[in-house]
């Protein structure tokens, strides 16, 4: 019998903006220790945190190592810190910090010798130390966002990131970043119609849309549709269908943040295509079906399929939640884009990060007349996606199977094997073995869904080091005691990293 979440997986993807909830869920995933750490290592790291500038001018192991120095300096090593503390130009004139300069920019350089300086002041650090120190303290890149290893066993985690995108997503955002003919003719030297390859992959990938449109996120799709087709009218939807996604996002508010009243049918469990064509009148933006992405309703329960609403005098809308375009052999209660418009749907909604693994947007499929209307929608030009956007979800359509799809497809035999490997190499270094595990789907999707996987187990203590790493973090997730390395999401040729973190961790005293 392999091991078992705890708590249903979709609730620790999805974790909560109530702070007592993120912990829990953050506890959930080794995130344990994390307030503990941010104390210790608190100043530089988190006053950098909150300035509104780049990101942490210093890094962590800088500070790990600084705590030693304190103790084993202070007070003796320098008689009189202040006076022997070198002056700033000379600092930043070492060719080390003048070509970090050039990379980073002089501010994040200027940050980190500034807070070197006041170490050396204080008495941590002598002043024939403070460029080394400097120069080690130095972030990898100028913004703060990190690469880590997903190894949680949550596949479209929300809290890193949702879908990591394909190397071809990746290639074709690096192009979009310069000069780019996103609303261009080259041919004719026009403007043209902008993002329109990408529009073009995401009506070929779903020939039952008669048009398509993309926004920023899934929310900002409905919210189009809901300020276009409903507002100061009624948004006729399911009380079973009333969902909190998220981070405190509900649907429901949303709706009515942009003007439209909601008319509930049926009840919590239940609701009949009768109870819909009761509610409807001359007051009825649209009918509105919500995928309940993140939890189940069982028992004695019902609800009317798109086929039986699409008969009704209205629009219906159905915001499918999770972006599958077509349906998904092990998601067999996943909706996805095709079979509801094939049903009668007149627009569907979805995310662009979730299961369909590409950059965060809001799709939007329906009759080519209604999406047309809210292409031309005020609000649309506000909810614009960039070219970044375009450029990467049409390589996600286009392009090579993203990673999400194949950790959907992996086999956990093979995962099982990749386990083993990954313990073996680790032996002698710290106690490792190979478990099997059940992996979710995540992103808020596919609650029931459980997937076959396996995972490194290691002692717990681990959880924080290995987060902490200053090359490449791995974030696994706590279960009963241990600490479990999930493979499921990590791409196989991130488990040479996967190991190395592992092994600086054990070694550096983890
Ligand atoms: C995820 C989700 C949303 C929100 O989409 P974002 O892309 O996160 O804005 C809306 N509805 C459903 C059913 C979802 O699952």
């Amino acid at each position: 019998m392999p091991p078992r979440y705890s708590r249903p997986a979709s609730r620790l993807a999805e974790a909560d903006g109530n702070r007592t909830r993120l912990a829990e869920v953050l506890g959930h995933y080794g995130f344990e220790d994390r307030a503990r750490h941010q104390t210790r290592y608190a100043s530089p790291h988190s006053a950098a945190t909150v300035a509104t500038g780049p990101r942490p001018a210093v890094r962590q192991n800088a500070h790990v190592g600084d705590e030693v120095r304190v103790s084993g300096t202070t007070g003796d090593a320098v008689a009189d810190p202040r006076r022997s503390t070198p002056r700033t130009d000379r600092v930043l004139a070492d060719p080390r910090l003048q070509a970090a300069a050039d990379r980073l920019g002089p501010r994040i350089v200027k940050q980190v010798v500034a807070a070197t300086l006041d170490r050396c002041r204080s008495g941590q650090l002598r002043a024939e130390e403070v460029v080394d120190a400097a120069v080690a303290a130095l972030p990898d890149g100028a913004a703060g966002m990190r690469r880590v290893l997903n190894a949680t066993g949550v596949v479209v985690h929300t809290n890193l990131g949702r879908a990591p995108l394909s190397a071809a997503a990746v290639e074709a955002l690096a192009v979009a970043a310069g000069a780019t003919d996103v609303e261009l003719d080259l041919g004719s030297g026009a403007r043209g119609r902008r993002g329109r390859s990408a529009l073009a992959a995401l009506a070929e990938a779903v020939p039952d849309a008669g048009g398509v449109h993309v926004v920023n996120n899934g929310a900002a799709a409905l919210a189009l549709a809901t300020c276009a087709l409903a507002q100061g009218r009624e948004v006729v939807v399911a009380r079973g269908e009333l969902v909190e996604i998220g981070d405190g996002f509900r649907i429901p508010e949303l709706l009515e943040s942009v003007g439209a009243r909601l008319r509930e049918v049926g009840t919590t469990n239940r609701v009949r295509r009768e109870d819909y064509a009761a509610a409807i009148g001359e007051d009825t933006g649209f009918v509105l079906k919500v995928h309940p992405s993140n939890f189940r309703v069982t028992g004695f329960t019902s609800s009317v399929p798109v086929a039986e609403l699409a008969g009704l005098p209205v629009p219906v809308v159905v915001d499918i939640g999770s972006g599958l375009l077509a349906p998904h052999p092990r998601l067999p209660d996943e909706p996805d884009a095709a079979s509801v418009l094939r049903a009668g749907a007149d627009l569907v909604t979805a995310s662009g990060d979730k299961l369909l693994g590409g950059p965060q947007c809001g799709l939007m499929l329906g009759t080519a007349e209604l999406v047309e209307r809210l292409r031309r929608h005020p609000l649309a030009r506000a909810l614009r996606v960039d070219k970044l956007t375009l450029a990467a979800l049409e390589a996600t359509l286009r392009g090579p199977e993203p990673p999400v799809a194949a950790a959907l497809a992996t086999d956990a035999i093979l995962l099982l094997e990749r386990a083993r490997r990954v313990a073996a190499e680790l032996s002698g270094v710290v106690p490792a073995t190979a478990v099997e595990t059940v992996a979710a789907v995540g992103g808020g999707g596919a609650p029931g869904v459980e997937l076959a996987s396996a995972a490194v187990a290691l002692p717990e203590r681990l959880a924080a080091p290995l987060r902490l790493d200053e090359v490449l973090p791995v974030v696994g997730r706590v279960d009963r005691g241990r600490l479990l390395l999930d493979l499921v999401a990590v791409a196989p040729e991130d488990d040479p990293a996967l190991v190395a973190t592992v092994r600086r961790t054990a070694s550096s005293g983890g």
